[in-house]
């Protein structure tokens, strides 16, 4: 799996092209350069070469020999001959001439040839004329300090060029690739029970991005549909259960108002009855609520403190029965503009399941600071595997825990539908063993 981002790959994948320009650019240019200096330093040489041959020849023909003290090699010193090497050598090979203070005397190969020589690189040019050879030779070290310089400058040139492409194709990747960017920020924020009421692909031309959009925008109307069936599928059936509970809730009550006539094997199942039908009552209303939504109540400014000191009190059975000592700490009280019935609803199934979940004599308290209530339990806590699950539908966690607690699951689902609606956040510290903390934070 590539990890670098479209961005980086792009980027890369255009300075590789531009290197390779760069590459092929620059070798041609290195060739061409070096190639036009060896034919320059070339002619050079049999233009001097010609030169020579000629003042010899007439040098010849007018005297019928070449001796040392001929007046054209008396004049071959370095200055005329443009710091060229010139060698003359007689019929047997030795040297008559030589204009340079070096004696360099090349082995006679004729024509061009190249040659090393006290760490010197020359290029030479030979011929003859009437038996005495002449040899034209150019030192090579201005030229191969020449060619070093250019392959530097190629080097260097290149080199910035890579770096400034690499540096632009990244900004263009990156401006390239923003509006994705945008669609990725937007379909993150997107809450598929709550769509947007503009489609996303709205928001952007009909380009590929575009099209991206609106295949997303098809998606989340289909993802919406199957929500809504899920939602009127739950309406309708935890609404279809109510009647047949009602009368078998109060067939039940009739029975039990006759307890004479009842034995004690149908007394004992007659409460095993009230009890199941009591839990799928509150089974059915919490599926309605959940299915329905929050029903928006008139909302009012709430002394959250001043609340609580008048909600708490009514567990207080419930955790005595437990010998749980239930405390509230007011730090800083603060009012929030929302319906009692949120509250209450919020509040009481944390406290509920606080009481339910922390073994006797344990201890729960309820702090109230800076836009926070926090209710904090000593009970057997919640697994980190399984915190990031309970706020959703029907998740129990380790049921086997849990075993013999009443409950479907659903209470703190219902919390965080309510807290998503009211904007307000709720989260969860705990461990395995450790207590739990649940903080619901009002915006
Ligand atoms: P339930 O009806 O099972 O209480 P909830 O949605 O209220 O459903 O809670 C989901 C699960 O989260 C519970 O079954 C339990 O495993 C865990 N849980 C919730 N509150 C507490 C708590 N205060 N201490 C330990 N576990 C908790």
């Amino acid at each position: 799996m590539n990890k670098l981002s479209i961005k980086w790959r792009l980027a890369i994948q255009f300075s590789s092209l531009v290197l390779l320009v760069l590459l092929l650019f620059g070798t041609a240019v290195f060739i061409l350069v070096t190639q036009r200096g060896r034919q320059d330093i070339d002619a050079q040489l049999s233009l001097q070469y010609e030169n020579i041959r000629g003042s010899i020849q007439d040098s010849i023909s007018s005297h019928e020999s070449l001796d040392t003290q001929d007046e054209t090699l008396q004049k071959m010193d370095t200055a005329k001959y443009m710091g060229l090497l010139v060698v003359v050598l007689d019929p047997k090979g030795q040297p008559i001439a030589h204009s340079s203070n070096q004696k360099i005397t090349p082995p006679w190969v004729g024509g061009y040839s190249d040659s090393e020589s006290d760490g010197d690189r020359f290029r030479f040019y030979q011929g003859k004329v009437s038996g005495y050879a002449i040899i034209v030779g150019q030192n090579l070290h201005a030229f191969d300090e020449n060619e070093t310089s250019l392959l530097l400058i190629l080097i260097i040139v290149s080199t910035v060029m890579l770096a400034l492409s690499f540096g632009i194709s990244a900004v263009f990747a990156g401006n390239a690739i923003q509006p994705l960017r945008v669609l990725h920020a937007n379909v993150r924020a997107i809450d598929p029970r709550a769509l947007p009421d503009s489609p996303l692909a709205s928001q952007y031309p009909d380009d590929e991005i575009g099209r991206l959009a609106a295949s997303f925008d098809e998606f989340l109307t289909k993802l919406e549909q199957a929500f809504e069936r899920e939602r009127q599928f739950t309406q309708d059936a935890s609404h279809e259960f109510r009647t047949p509970l009602m009368v078998l809730k109060s067939s039940v009550e009739l029975l039990g108002m006759h307890p004479k006539r009842l034995d004690s094997l149908q007394k004992e199942k007659l409460s095993l009855m009230e009890g199941s039908i009591r839990q799928m009552e509150v089974l059915a209303e919490e599926l309605l609520f959940l299915s329905r939504g929050f029903k928006e109540m008139p909302k009012q400014k709430i002394a959250i403190g001043t609340f609580l000191k008048e909600f708490i009190p009514s567990f207080s059975a419930m955790a005595e029965q437990k010998q749980i000592a239930l405390s509230l700490h007011v730090l800083k009280d603060f009012s929030v503009q929302t319906s009692r019935a949120a509250l209450e609803k919020v509040v009481g199934n944390l406290l509920k399941n606080a009481i339910k979940f922390t073994p006797e004599k344990g201890s729960i308290d309820v702090a109230v600071d800076h836009q926070t209530i926090q209710v904090k339990d000593t009970g057997i806590g919640i697994a980190s595997k399984d915190t990031a699950h309970i706020f959703e539908r029907f998740y129990q966690a380790n049921s086997s825990r849990t075993k013999g607690q009443e409950g479907f699951g659903l209470g703190l689902a219902i919390c965080k539908q309510i807290c998503a609606q009211e904007g307000w956040n709720i989260e969860v510290e705990s461990g395995s063993g450790k207590g739990s903390t649940f903080t619901v934070t009002f915006a």
